[in-house]
């Protein structure tokens, strides 16, 4: 069972151990998310760009678990950025979903380039907040000077900020801006998945990593549940994607033991600084070319 939750700024109760559904095929996520839930899983991550909340939903409905027990992420896409078409979008995902609410709500990425839509946009989930048709509102992507301008210009301090980060590049500074503004890390590709749909340039990903195999097989634990562990002692949500139901059954049995201070140490010492997937500055719907489709 996912038995540690994370209280986010306002209130709301984040598990901190979720499922995450990028580049499943097909019908997958589906048995990917209800397999998820019935193994003790609580917080489910999508995007409007995953084309997969048609299938989350299913998922849900498919687990028997209700859905007022289940932490619902999904996100809006640069394409739908604006204060009108950003609403418009959620209708979109909540009807995709066959939900009448969120529990957190994330702009995808910065527009560095069109920041002015991008603060439209989280005006959009802060009107979303206060109306209850969403539980938390947060960010993706973000750095630490778009976060700066975001909070300058907004009223409502994002709750989460969802953000590159496992053994390879685990960003200390963006993590204590976090801490400073009272914004909880949530970790994606939190076991470096990155590596496998950008590419691993020269990197070695964490799971084949020597210090953590080491650490995996003096505990008698994978790769994958000492990298999850270390996640969780440091206080981070992470949101590991697998199809595969024994997979998902190891990502979530990581509650029977505790790394100590000199193995998170360790981990904390394989940092690169080198991101796996694209540097924010940079993003832009022309860059990451989607289009959304209608409910
Ligand atoms: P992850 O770090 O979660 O790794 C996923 C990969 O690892 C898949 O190839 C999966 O394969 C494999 N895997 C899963 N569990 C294990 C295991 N126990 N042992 C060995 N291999 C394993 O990477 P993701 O990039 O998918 O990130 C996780 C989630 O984060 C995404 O699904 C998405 O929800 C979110 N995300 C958000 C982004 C953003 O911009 N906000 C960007 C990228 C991701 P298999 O399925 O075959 O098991």
């Amino acid at each position: 069972m996912s038995d540690i939750t994370i209280t986010v700024n306002n209130g709301a109760l984040l598990p901190a151990l979720g499922l995450g559904v990028l580049q499943s095929e097909g019908g997958e996520a589906t048995s990917a998310v209800s397999t998820a839930l019935r193994s003790g899983y609580r917080l489910i991550d999508t995007a409007a760009a995953y084309f997969k909340e048609r299938e989350v939903g299913q998922g849900i409905r498919d687990s028997g678990v209700d859905r007022a027990d289940v932490f619902l992420t999904t996100k809006l896409w640069m394409t739908d950025y604006g204060f009108d078409a950003a609403l418009r979008a959620f209708d979109t995902s909540i009807a995709k979903l066959g939900v009448d609410y969120l529990d957190l709500y994330l702009l995808h990425w910065p527009w560095p380039t069109n920041f002015a839509e991008t603060v439209a946009s989280y005006r959009a989930a802060e009107r979303l907040l206060t109306e209850g048709r969403v539980r938390a509102i947060g960010v993706a992507n973000f750095k630490a000077e778009h976060l700066r301008a975001l909070v300058s210009e907004t009223d409502i301090v994002p709750a989460v900020n969802q953000i590159e980060l496992h053994p390879n590049f685990q960003q200390p500074d963006q993590v204590a801006l976090h801490r400073e503004l009272g914004i909880v890390t949530q970790a994606w590709s939190p076991i470096g998945g990155v590596y496998g749909w950008a590419g691993e340039n020269g990197a070695t990903p964490p799971l084949r990593n020597e210090t953590i195999t080491a650490i995996a097989q003096a505990r008698g634990k994978t790769p994958a549940q000492v990298i999850l562990r270390w996640h969780l002692q440091e206080g981070r949500s992470a949101i590991p994607k697998s199809v595969k139901p024994e997979r998902i059954a190891e990502n979530i049995d990581v509650f029977d033991f505790d790394l100590t201070a000199d193995e998170l140490t360790a981990i904390d010492k394989l940092d690169t600084g080198a991101r796996g997937a694209i540097d924010p500055d940079i993003a832009t719907p022309e860059l990451i070319d989607l289009t959304i489709d209608a409910a």
